[in-house]
């Protein structure tokens, strides 16, 4: 008898349990680059080349700031804050960046503060986004935007940076990488909302020009879009280039959401301290996904980002400016990393801005063994070989691509430079000792 009970008890269980847990929303999205490549990396590197973040500390001033905050008298710091930004960090930002975009901002309406950029993303996408809606992404893209699209009930709609050759001899370098602007205006049409625009790109570091924004914020004039700005790398620009917020050209003010990140702009990524600024009528809307998701990151660190930004203000454009040093030492570093890849012929691909470089592997490629009946993008299985066999982490390039796209750009590995000296120069010794492994017989 007792048998039978727990054979339809478990019966009526297992078909009570037979329904999906999960949401619609998760569908194909369940999968993430950076869960399987941080893993690799954790386990096999000896070099890490993957991932974007520094390995080098935060500025002395920054780490003294975050140290005073949570050692210092006002114990409040340890406490609850404002739920859309620590007043001392939104009064600043809206000083900084009304200075950097010649307008007056308020602190409480046109700067909303966030868990990182990923928040910032992820509250434009649920605030904006309605099921039917299209977004435009530039490829290749920062791998978020998709599935942040997706969950949100939108349709992501891609739109490629297609390589040009260089001129014969030179390397390429990523304004080599451009948008078709017949294709681009091609996918504007009435369900488009927004458009993401990741100016420096990650992964190529692509800084946009002038030209290329225009023809951007054209079409949203046209079509009443959205222009949703990640400008995490704003600060990481080389060889004197400039770096223009699509929010300063005519008409779109109004229209755009500008993302940072103290992460890339301080090298304290593990801080997730991010921030959004834009019109009310856009951050209105984020504060009501904002007060309903997360209430704020921590406090102390966003009053030490306060003071890091306070420090920056004063010393505006000057030598001594953190915005001004950190890109020289990372055009210097990056400069490095050009030439330990193009002397074992792994042609590099130079950014003009971001923590990237992606390089060419198509010559270069190895006695990787094929996996028969492989679907997964050759880049791939070519930077998992490499962790495991030479210890040297990196990201394939496809990542950065939709499902669709990601065998149309298959032989190229994406680096972080963003490194210590002695970290790019282990690199280069694993680069160096790999060519020679492939030439001596
Ligand atoms: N946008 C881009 C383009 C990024 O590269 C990153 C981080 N790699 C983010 C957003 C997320 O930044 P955060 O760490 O501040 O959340």
């Amino acid at each position: 008898k007792s048998f039978k009970l727990t054979f339809f008890l478990s019966l009526s269980l297992q078909a009570k349990m037979s329904r999906p847990v999960q949401a619609r929303r998760l569908e194909g999205i369940d999968k993430n680059i950076w869960v399987e490549f941080v893993k690799l990396a954790a386990t096999y590197s000896t070099v890490n080349l993957g991932q974007g973040f520094p390995d080098f500390p935060p500025p002395d001033f920054l780490k003294e700031a975050f140290v005073r905050a949570l050692s210092g008298e006002n114990h409040m710091l340890h406490q609850y804050t404002r739920a859309f930004g620590h007043p001392p960090l939104v009064k600043i930002l809206a000083q900084f960046f009304g200075k950097l975009l010649g307008r007056d901002l308020d602190p409480m309406t046109n700067v909303m503060v966030t868990v990182g950029a990923y928040q910032a993303l992820f509250c434009c996408f649920q605030a904006f986004v309605d099921e039917g809606d299209e977004v435009i992404i530039i490829e290749p893209f920062f791998d978020c935007y998709e599935p942040m699209v997706k969950m949100a009930g939108g349709t992501p709609v891609f739109v490629p940076l297609r390589p040009k050759a260089p001129e014969d001899g030179k390397l390429m370098s990523s304004a080599d990488w451009q948008m078709d602007p017949a294709e681009l205006a091609s996918k504007f049409g009435e369900r488009t909302k927004a458009i993401v625009l990741n100016s420096p790109n990650n992964p190529l570091g692509k800084v946009f020009s002038r030209g290329e924004l225009e023809l951007i914020a054209d079409l949203c004039e046209k079509h009443d879009v959205l222009c949703i700005s990640d400008e995490v790398y704003e600060w990481l620009v080389y060889d004197g280039k400039e770096h223009i917020r699509i929010a300063s050209l005519r008409g779109m003010w109004n229209r755009t959401v500008i993302i940072g990140s103290a992460g890339k702009t301080f090298s304290a990524t593990g801080w997730k301290v991010g921030w959004t600024v834009g019109p009310n009528r856009l951050l209105q809307h984020l504060r009501t996904v904002h007060q309903n998701s997360v209430y704020h990151c921590a406090t102390v660190a966003q009053e030490a980002v306060a003071q890091g930004f306070q420090r920056e203000l004063k010393l505006y454009g000057k030598p001594e400016s953190y915005f001004v040093q950190l890109p020289k030492e990372l055009q210097q570093k990056r400069d490095w990393l050009v030439q330990s890849l193009d002397a074992v012929g792994m042609k590099p691909i130079i950014p003009e801005g971001t923590y990237f470089l992606v390089a060419d592997i198509s010559e270069f490629k190895s006695n990787v063994p094929d996996v028969p009946d492989s679907d997964e993008p050759y880049d791939s299985r070519f930077a998992k070989w490499m962790v495991k066999n030479k210890g040297l982490a990196a990201i394939p390039l496809s990542a950065f691509y939709c499902g669709a796209h990601k065998n149309n750009y298959n032989h190229f590995i994406r680096f972080c430079f963003a490194k210590e000296e002695a970290t790019l120069k282990a690199a280069n010794d694993i680069l160096q000792k790999w060519k020679q492994e492939k030439t001596s017989p």
